[in-house]
């Protein structure tokens, strides 16, 4: 016999958004029921490379940004951990004066919205980083800036929302999506009927199903990138390191490991995806040269993951523009982790109340329309 569930709010898509966007849901007193079609945090949020980074995101994510760093700061008072959350700092680096006229342009364009961002070159920047090798010549730290464990966050949130009386079904697709008057009508298989008042599609890379169900057609594209992390090595970086212009990033965990990402990896099918082995070797060559104690490294292991890419790497966030009552939150293009508490905490203002202080104007969903 079908099982029936009545909520307030339905949410297709467990991972960091999702499961954010029920906690704070429940928070506020609403009933909702999360349905994720494998386990929460498995997907893009919880294999991600775990950069907590706001500099250098577009300025019309740095609103959202801040209220996401807000988040970030009381994770063991809403989660009950810290997730291996640290405020390391994120240092972006220079590797040539061009770059660095770059990251010095990006913090004057970002001033006012509280990055703290100091551009650091010459002697000052070697002494403080001797451990990075002579391929930079100087960064942008955002001190608050950091990192955290993506493998523990993501379910968290998710399980955060349960402890309050969210309703999470793991393993449990959502097949059709119906409206039937002022409600949703979401099916799983024969087994499970979800009716719901307001619906929330943060499917991740495959949000655009439900979008175009709704008759909201978005050119959402799948990508893979490339991470790796080595054995642990003495400490030699405190920092989160990313590099102007893209390339490789980094960051080292207490416990010695080196995480590193840079590359593209490949689809398997629709859902799941493999590194690339030569995008590998070009990473950890790539790494070395920033960072020489990773000459003689051993990697021990390699993956990627299924992230949504729009064509102008902006997400979209908020009302469907075709139907009342539905929400979208995806297409984060590589950077949804850290942003991605403040977005959950925005989707539930927009249930809650209609309206939200974010400004959402350059993530709406008809923007790649021909008509818009
Ligand atoms: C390898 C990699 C490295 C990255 N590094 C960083 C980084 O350092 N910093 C950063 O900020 N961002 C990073 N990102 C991006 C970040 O991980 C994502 O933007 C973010 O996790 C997206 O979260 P989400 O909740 O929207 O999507 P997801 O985590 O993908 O969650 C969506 C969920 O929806 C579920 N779902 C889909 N369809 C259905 C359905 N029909 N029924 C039920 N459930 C469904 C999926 O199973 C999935 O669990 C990286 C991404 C990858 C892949």
């Amino acid at each position: 016999m079908r099982e029936r569930i009545e909520c307030d709010v339905a949410i297709v898509g467990g991972g960091i958004v999702g499961g954010s966007a029920a906690l704070f849901l429940r928070q506020a007193g609403l009933s909702v029921t999360l349905l994720e079609r494998d386990w929460c945090g498995a997907k893009a949020s919880g294999v991600n490379f775990g950069g907590v980074r706001r500099q250098g995101r577009p300025l019309e994510q740095l609103p959202l940004s801040q209220r996401a760093h807000a988040i970030w700061g009381r994770l063991p008072e809403l989660l009950g951990t810290d997730a291996e959350y640290i405020r390391s700092g994120h240092l972006k680096l220079a590797r040539s004066e061009p770059d660095l006229e770059s990251l010095i342009a990006y913090r004057e364009r970002s001033q006012g919205f509280g990055l703290g961002l100091e551009i650091i070159v010459g002697e000052e920047f070697r002494r403080r980083w001797p451990a990075l090798g002579d391929r930079a010549i100087g960064g942008s730290l955002c001190p608050e800036d950091g990192h955290a464990n993506p493998r523990l966050i993501s379910p968290a949130f998710a399980r955060a929302a349960a402890a309050l009386g969210a309703v999470v079904r793991e393993q449990t697709p959502v097949d059709r999506v119906e409206k039937d008057g002022d409600r949703f009508v979401l099916l799983s298989g024969d087994a499970l009927e979800v009716r719901a008042r307001f619906l929330l599609n943060t499917a991740g890379a495959w949000s655009w199903r439900l979008a175009e169900a709704f008759g909201e057609p978005v050119p959402l594209e799948s990508l893979h990138p490339n991470m790796a992390v080595t054995e642990p090595l003495p400490r030699f970086l405190d920092v989160n390191i990313g590099v102007e212009g893209g390339g490789v990033y980094g960051r080292q965990v207490p416990r010695g490991n080196m995480v590193v990402g840079g590359g593209r990896g490949f689809a398997l099918d629709a859902d799941r995806a493999r590194p690339q082995r030569d995008a590998v070797l070009t990473l950890m060559r790539d790494a070395a040269e920033l960072f020489p104690q990773l000459r003689h490294a051993h990697v021990i292991r390699c993956w990627t993951g299924v992230e949504g890419y729009t064509p102008d790497r902006n997400p979209i966030i908020g009302p469907s523009r075709t139907t009342p009552g539905l929400f979208h939150a995806f297409g984060f293009s590589g950077a949804g982790f850290q942003i991605g508490p403040g977005v959950g905490q925005t989707l539930a203002e927009l249930v809650t109340s209609g309206e939200t202080p974010m400004p959402l104007e350059a993530f709406r969903i008809d923007r790649f329309s021909p008509t818009a």
